[in-house]
């Protein structure tokens, strides 16, 4: 494989302000209930110095792809060229194997496309992959950064080849993402102490 592409987020540097995910809705035709980029609100520290942290997320496109596993159908391919896991549309049963399987629950399922699976693919076409008459994803590779890292307002969200992505990430984010499977490169985020 030549270097595997993964996404590097920083919540530090997060205000929350959907760009990102509204970026990807409008890329990749998404509609209410069926984003491939979510924005959370995580709950960190305790009361009285609790706090909310949003993270934004979509599929990580794990080193280890635990949905690519357990597909009964060979529908999800984790690229040879890149790392990047995809979905054939037209193999998809809709079984949903992969949605459990799936720490992040990334895999969105679409009434609208028969309950197939779909999910982020990078940005590497528009719609839902392979089976909706856009080009094949193998005319399409490249090194084009996704619509949502372009979009983000504060450059909270990274994407690139794993050793740059590592570069920029702290000392804890990385050994938390090679102690993961190569998963999720998120910085830590460590509660305010309340303090000066
Ligand atoms: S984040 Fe979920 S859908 Fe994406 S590669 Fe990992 S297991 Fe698969
Ligand atoms: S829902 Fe589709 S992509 Fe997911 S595991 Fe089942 S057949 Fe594979
Ligand atoms: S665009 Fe950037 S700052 Fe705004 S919510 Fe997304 S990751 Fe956070």
């Amino acid at each position: 494989m030549s270097e595997q592409w993964t996404f590097y987020f920083e919540p530090d540097k997060c205000i929350g302000c959907h760009a990102c995910s509204v970026a990807c809705d409008v890329q990749n035709d998404r509609v209410d209930d069926d984003n491939w980029r979510n924005l959370r609100h995580e709950p960190t520290g305790s009361f009285p110095d609790y706090e909310e942290t949003a993270v934004s997320s979509a599929c990580f496109h794990c080193g280890d792809a635990p949905c690519e596993k357990v597909c009964p159908t060979g529908a999800i391919t984790k690229r040879e060229s890149d790392g990047i896991v995809t979905v054939d549309q037209d193999k998809c049963i809709g079984c949903h194997y992969c949605g459990w399987a799936c720490p992040y629950g990334a895999p969105t399922y679409n009434p609208d496309n028969d309950g197939k699976m779909s999910k982020c693919h990078l940005c590497l076409g528009e719609g839902e992959g392979d089976g909706h008459g856009k080009p094949p994803r193998e005319e399409q590779d490249g090194d084009n950064t996704p619509n949502c890292v372009d979009n983000c307002v504060t450059d909270a969200l990274h994407a690139g080849p794993v050793s740059e992505m590592m570069e920029l990430a702290s000392e804890a984010a990385v050994e938390r993402f090679v102690n993961g499977n190569r998963r999720a490169l998120i910085e830590p985020v460590e509660p305010d102490s309340g303090g000066d």
